[in-house]
């Protein structure tokens, strides 16, 4: 239980000052100040509608692809990770409702250098990869509309791409390459084990992208 927690499950003000200091003490390296952000995870009842809800702290955002779409935006993929879907079998130990609940993860406070992780990845009885592309911007990805929270504690919420992890292949074999932008030129290069080869900005967005890093615009990576 959060501390600070009202009886509605929100955290109240005070609370969650208390836990933003915390994550600037307790568990603080370069590592955490560099890829360290959190989010708010509330679980609701179905059944009852009582909630609960506790903060998480994350290392890179996991994010889920729609269905059966050729192509979606990145945005649209973030907003999945934000809306969390059902949980079927959860027993609510309020009500001992055994209907499950709903959770969402609201994003708390962002770090300087963001992960995104794109779960291609799945199992629908058997394990699969989804193909789809993933439009993701390459400059000014603004991730405001999806923050819980707009307080001055938020220090970064626009960023530019600066590398990705490509997947070729399926769940049984496969090939992973990179690309990388020069901070000094500003150009793409791919590194496909020993060759590297200079790459058009157009050719970074593909249906391979596996995992985005982007650093703020404030943070000057
Ligand atoms: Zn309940």
């Amino acid at each position: 239980m959060l501390r600070g927690q009202g009886n509605d499950g929100v955290p109240d003000s005070r609370a969650i000052k208390l836990l933003q200091d915390d994550s600037q003490s307790s568990n603080q390296s370069p590592i955490s100040n560099l890829f360290g952000g959190q989010y708010k995870s509330t679980l609701r009842c179905v059944s009852g509608g009582n909630q609960s809800a506790k903060f998480e702290a994350f290392s890179h955002l996991s994010v889920p692809m729609p269905a059966r779409a050729s192509q979606c935006s990145l945005h649209e993929c973030i907003q999945l990770f934000v809306e969390g879907g059902t949980i079927s079998g959860w027993t609510c130990p309020e009500c001992q409702s055994s209907d499950g609940a709903t959770k969402r993860l609201d994003i708390w406070r962002l770090p300087p250098v963001l992960i995104i992780h794109i779960q291609r990845f799945f199992n629908d009885g058997a394990w699969k990869k989804n193909q789809s592309s993933v439009l993701c911007p390459l400059k000014n990805l603004d991730m405001s509309p999806h923050l819980a929270t707009k307080d001055a504690h938020q220090q970064h919420h626009r960023y530019h791409l600066y590398g990705v992890v490509n997947h070729f292949g399926s769940m049984d074999s496969g090939h992973y390459t990179a690309f990388c932008r020069a901070p000094n030129t500003d150009r793409w290069h791919k590194y496909d084990d020993h060759q590297v080869h200079e790459l058009g900005g157009g050719s970074v967005r593909s249906s391979a992208g596996y995992l985005m890093f982007y650093s703020a615009i404030d943070q000057r990576l």
